[in-house]
């Protein structure tokens, strides 16, 4: 029998939130290490996942052996005889995507939190045995995850494989209650499965979910890469988020994005942004999970591994999500047009896009993007939005300096085709280089037209300066127009809804809520806010002489002109302080577009 790593887990205890894995090792070596992950593939910060792992023991057939801590991830084994169980416990307390959450409701985990690797035999094949917990509350739980089933029947508890280490950790597990809808695209089975409180429509969401998969997978060609898709959907109150997996994803959504069934047919904002998510981690399944930055190949798990290229592994994801929604019929031009204006909006809103390029903000996410703080719209631009209207930029240019004859999805097209020519024999793929995209941009345009393309890629990847972008529009028939916002809380896309530049006091910050008093999260550089010397943090618990609070902040500073003086007063730390903020009028910062040739229009988004 060839040798085999053996994994069990167990949510042992769900009050304490602690998983019990059994890891066994047929052959270890003299001095075995074992070692946790720092960070899991498509989150790119080290959280040091050997943090929550408790009660590490290790026995051979000869009783307990000794073990010892090498570094913060890796522990050694002591001399041993044969076959080794190695025994640990792990806290599993986080409402995300990306680790672990074991309670009396769940229980899921990515590999990444839970399974140690057993360091130089991460290409040995591996079983997961996958136990329910012993709670009354857990008696209809069921297990749904990518991993192929060994013994296991579909749902259930009891055994799955993994090729190896690799594929082990990239197929996240959820164990509950859960609802589920199944369907097909291209022959391929997809099921939908949702933890938690919700009202979905779950038959809708599935209906909406065809068209955009098959979308996707006939923009690179069938067959499909995976012959399975699970959507892995925790519904909760509050949060936002997915992370791709090679044929899964997980992602965390609001209950109120979720269609009931007394919605209508309309796609609302709230439930496009769900749909755009489910687009977006979808189409990660060609683009990251198998076409990858070379830096990637394999991941290095111990520490961060740079890549300038996050601009193109979800600038580019990002502009397909939405344009997957357009083009799978669900929304209309105007709609998608309505989200694309709400994207320039939000990167020209911050000043952070003059400190640091697309190809910067995707280097330095480990410490960046991934670390915002309340000064990070003033010092960091985000690789997925600023990355997207690049990508808008270099489509519409190949566009029109070809008559339409060549456009961006002919790169991606031939990534893929790369890709599979390189794993045709069951090789691991060579990885994108760092200037690889840009050559073949560069390719697909004839040789008067090479230092454009060359110098629109500089700007739009490398340059920290506005791209002028009106010429391109113009060549599609429409216009970026910008206005002064109509609230606080515009996030733009759309004209004003109370008529032409109102004047609206913008101090430029952000507030939260407090107890007594409106907090301030965020302060924008060189504003009204910034100049009269108010920090983030500070309570604003006054605006001239009227007691202030989130809801009602706005409304106080309504009745000012710009140029007026106005006394704030707040705490900072336990410090009351007044300041004299002088009122500025909102900015020209808030992007919708005009559509003025609709021929020029459908050539674009019809043609596509
Ligand atoms: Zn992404």
């Amino acid at each position: 029998m060839s040798d085999m790593i053996t994994y069990s887990i167990k949510p042992a205890n769900p009050n304490a939130h602690l998983f019990k894995i059994t890891l066994v090792i047929d052959t270890p070596v003299e001095g075995q290490l074992l070692r946790m992950p720092a960070w899991t593939p498509g989150s790119y910060m080290i959280r040091e996942f050997a943090k929550n792992v408790v009660q590490l023991t290790a026995a051979d057939a000869n009783g307990d052996i000794a073990v010892s801590k090498v570094d913060k991830s890796t522990w050694q084994l002591g001399s041993c005889k044969g076959r080794v169980e190695v025994t640990y416990s792990v806290y599993a307390w986080d409402q995300s995507v990306r680790t672990a959450h074991l309670d009396q409701t769940h229980a899921y985990f990515n590999g990444t939190s839970v399974f140690l690797e057993v360091v130089g035999q991460a290409d040995t094949p591996c079983t997961v045995d996958i136990q329910n917990a012993d709670i009354d509350a857990a008696k209809n739980w069921r297990v749904v995850t990518t991993l192929k089933e060994k013994g296991a029947v579909r749902y259930g508890f009891g055994t799955y494989q993994a090729e190896n280490y690799d594929d082990l950790i990239d197929h996240p597990v959820e164990i509950a209650d859960f609802t589920l809808r199944t369907f097909e695209v291209c022959g391929v089975p997809h099921e939908l499965v949702l933890t938690g409180k919700h009202y979905a429509d779950m038959d809708r969401i599935c209906k909406d979910l065809v068209p955009i998969c098959e979308q996707h997978i006939r923009f690179f060609g069938e067959p499909a890469p995976m012959d399975r898709y699970v959507f892995l959907t925790w519904v909760v109150g509050n949060g936002y988020g997915g992370l791709e997996h090679r044929s899964s994803t997980s992602l965390i959504c609001k209950r109120d994005d979720l269609p009931g069934k007394n919605s209508g047919a309309e796609i609302t904002a709230d439930y496009q942004n769900f749909l755009g998510l489910c687009s977006h981690e979808y189409f990660h399944t060609w683009n990251v999970k198998r076409i990858k930055p070379a830096a990637f190949i394999p991941y290095d798990l111990t520490q961060e591994v740079h890549t300038p290229l996050l601009w193109a592994f979800e600038g580019i994801t990002s502009y397909y999500d939405d344009l997957g929604l357009y083009r799978a019929g669900l929304i209309s031009q105007e709609q998608y047009l309505f989200f694309l204006g709400k994207l320039f909006t939000r990167v020209l809103r911050g000043a952070g896009r003059f400190m640091q390029s697309a190809a910067e903000s995707s280097f330095d996410t480990w410490s960046k993007f991934y670390k915002q703080d309340e000064n990070a719209q003033n010092a960091i631009v985000s690789y997925y939005a600023k990355g997207a209207i690049g990508i808008l930029a270099i489509d519409l240019k190949l566009r029109q300096l070809t008559d339409h004859q060549v456009n961006f999805d002919q790169v991606m097209q031939q990534l893929w085709k790369n890709y599979l020519a390189e794993t045709k024999n069951g090789n691991s793929p060579k990885g994108v280089s760092d200037q690889q995209i840009q050559e073949m941009v560069i390719a697909l345009v004839d040789d008067t037209h090479k230092d454009i393309m060359a110098d629109l890629l500089d700007q739009v990847l490398f340059g920290t300066e506005d791209y002028n972008y009106s010429e391109l529009f113009d060549f599609v028939g429409i216009s970026l127009e910008k206005r002064v916002r109509s609230g606080w809380a515009d996030l733009g896309g759309k004209p004003a809804s109370n008529g032409s530049d109102p004047i609206i006091p913008w101090l430029g910050a952000n507030f939260t809520a407090v107890s007594a008093g409106a907090k301030i999260a965020t302060v924008a550089i060189n504003k009204a806010a910034s100049k009269a010397g108010l920090s983030a943090g500070d309570i604003v618990v006054a605006v001239d002489g009227i007691k202030a609070s989130k809801d009602n902040i706005e409304k106080l500073f309504a009745p000012f002109q710009p140029g007026d003086k106005v006394q704030v007063h707040a705490f900072r730390q336990d410090l009351l302080m007044c300041f004299e903020l002088t009122v500025e009028k909102a900015p020209q910062d808030t992007c919708y577009f005009k559509i003025h040739d609709e021929a020029k229009l459908d050539r674009w988004l019809k043609n596509a």
